[in-house]
């Protein structure tokens, strides 16, 4: 889509208005879908334990040793319930990109984390204290006898691999961890989740039978592993496989920045929207086994697509001697820095370093009205002024405006802005005069992209019409 072309058609206040229409329709489908999926959440857990409370079990509680076994029953089924949950938020379903963004998605699955161990360990302490109450044995005798039988060591070696994928999350650990390290470790909380199955369909009899909530928990399993199975492994390979993307060429923008140019089949099929990303391996012997998320620098047209990075670790560093020919797969496109989450008439863009590269695809899709876009491009230095041609000229001839600026941030002040600047006295409303009549896309380093954001925040602008894509 081109960002300037006018020619017959609608005049552009008609368009204009026309657009804004559509904007507003579409937050509200958006806001609609994210009240449906987080009421669906909700939902989960209390159907959870609404079946178990009528399953008829709660009828044997007959003393304090059944109703602590009964309360550990519980507890263990929100558990499981929210670690399902986790696991659908991070099977990247497209329908939860478009709504929430991957991001929101995955900041969810953070935040039930937490809730979710506790559970689980909260379950196995309440089942102990509940069999010994039964059994009359102490805790410490009652807890190695369900160290007996496969189905009770797998669902002990499911707690403990939990117990790793949670110290591994934490900030200082993970930190420290590399990447791929940290995401490996990961994965293990699916198997951690389904070596749990076997004890609840023999201790638990939630997954035996034939009733309603072995019905209900077969789906939730099948929704969840389902979901990660088809999103985030068959899809994958199958759009890898029908794409055929390749390597045609690296280009060297400036010190340690390049543009990949790839070459593929059908890529219109793809739908990438300006501003998305994708998950990038790229099928060379030094870089295979790390994959990458990177933004489109430019929307693909049917054979080709480019990327544009900035070396920042070992595995971007490799990218740039990648050779011609190379096969490329990837997941995606993802991310909801687009034309499509806007909401307000107007839009200003604030990009730094390497973050230009979503901004620029971003203003390329978008059919921008006369003088609609306010763009800032912040740098630190001169070797950070890539792609900001492409910008500009997509900026400018739709008579938007573009402010440079160059220079290092001020030492021992938080502004994300360059030290002359802020020597002047400008602020955000300064450079971007019609911020509040406009949706805000910040790209760039996260705690810079703090920075703006908080300014914007506190300048009056909506939570809604703030966009940001951090790059680490
Ligand atoms: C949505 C999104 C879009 C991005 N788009 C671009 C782009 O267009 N151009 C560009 O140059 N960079 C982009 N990045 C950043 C880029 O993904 C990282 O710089 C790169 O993966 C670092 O890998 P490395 O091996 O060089 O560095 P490392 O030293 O391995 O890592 C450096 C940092 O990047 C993080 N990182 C590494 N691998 C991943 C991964 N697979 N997923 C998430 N974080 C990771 C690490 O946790 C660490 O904080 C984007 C990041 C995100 C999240």
């Amino acid at each position: 889509m081109s960002s300037t072309i006018r020619s017959n058609g609608p005049s552009p206040s008609v368009r204009e208005a026309t657009a804004q229409r559509d904007r507003v329709r579409s937050l509200r489908r958006r806001e609609r879908a994210e009240v449906v999926l987080v009421a669906a959440c909700l939902v989960s857990v209390i159907v959870a334990v609404m079946l178990f409370l009528t399953s008829g079990r709660p009828a044997q509680i007959a003393d304090l040793a059944s109703a602590v076994t009964a309360a550990g029953i519980v507890t263990g089924l929100v558990g499981s319930d929210l670690l399902l949950l986790m696991l659908v938020l991070a099977a990247r379903i497209p329908w939860v990109d478009r709504t929430f963004g991957q991001d929101a998605a995955i900041r969810l699955h953070r935040r039930l984390g937490k809730p979710a161990v506790y559970l689980i360990l909260g379950h196995g302490a309440l089942i102990i204290v509940g069999y010994s109450l039964r059994d009359g044995l102490s805790l410490w005798h009652q807890t190695l006898s369900l160290f007996s039988g496969a189905d009770m060591l797998l669902a002990w070696l499911g707690t403990g691999l939990l117990l790793v994928v949670v110290v591994t999350s934490l900030v200082v650990v993970r930190r420290r961890l590399a990447h791929e390290v940290w995401h490996a470790v990961h994965l293990v909380s699916y198997a951690a989740v389904l070596v749990a199955v076997p004890h609840q369909l023999s201790a638990g009899q939630v997954l035996a039978g034939s009733t309603v909530q072995t019905f209900y928990w077969i789906c939730l399993y099948v929704l969840a592993f389902g979901s990660i199975a088809w999103f985030r492994f068959a899809a994958p390979l199958l759009a890898t496989d029908e794409h055929q993307l390749r390597v045609t060429a690296v280009e060297p923008l400036s010190p340690g920045v390049f543009s990949i140019h790839l070459s593929g089949r059908d890529l219109s099929r793809l739908g990438v929207r300006g501003g998305q990303y994708a998950i990038w391996r790229f099928w060379s012997r030094r870089t295979w086994w790390h994959a990458h998320p990177i933004s489109f620098s430019a929307v693909p047209i049917d054979t080709e697509a480019r990327l544009t990075v900035r070396a920042l670790g070992a595995g971007t560093k490799r990218l740039a001697r990648l050779k011609a020919g190379t096969k490329v797969s990837f997941a995606g496109p993802y991310g909801i820095f687009t034309d499509a989450a806007r909401t307000a008439p107007r839009l200003a863009v604030v990009a730094a370093g390497i973050g230009i590269t979503p901004a620029r695809a971003l203003l390329e899709d978008t059919d921008l009205a006369r003088g609609e876009a306010t763009v800032v491009l912040r740098a630190t230095d001169r070797s950070q002024v890539f792609l900001w041609d492409e910008t500009e000229r997509l900026v400018e001839q739709s008579g938007g405006a573009v402010v440079e600026m160059i220079g290092r941030r001020p030492s021992g002040q938080s502004s994300w802005m360059s030290a002359d600047a802020v020597t002047r006295g400008a602020s955000i409303v300064a450079v971007l005069p019609d911020l509040l009549d406009s949706d805000l896309f910040v790209c760039g380093p996260g705690d810079w992209a703090d920075l703006v954001v908080g300014e914007a925040r506190a300048a009056g602008l909506p939570e809604r019409r703030i966009h940001v894509e951090k790059f680490v």
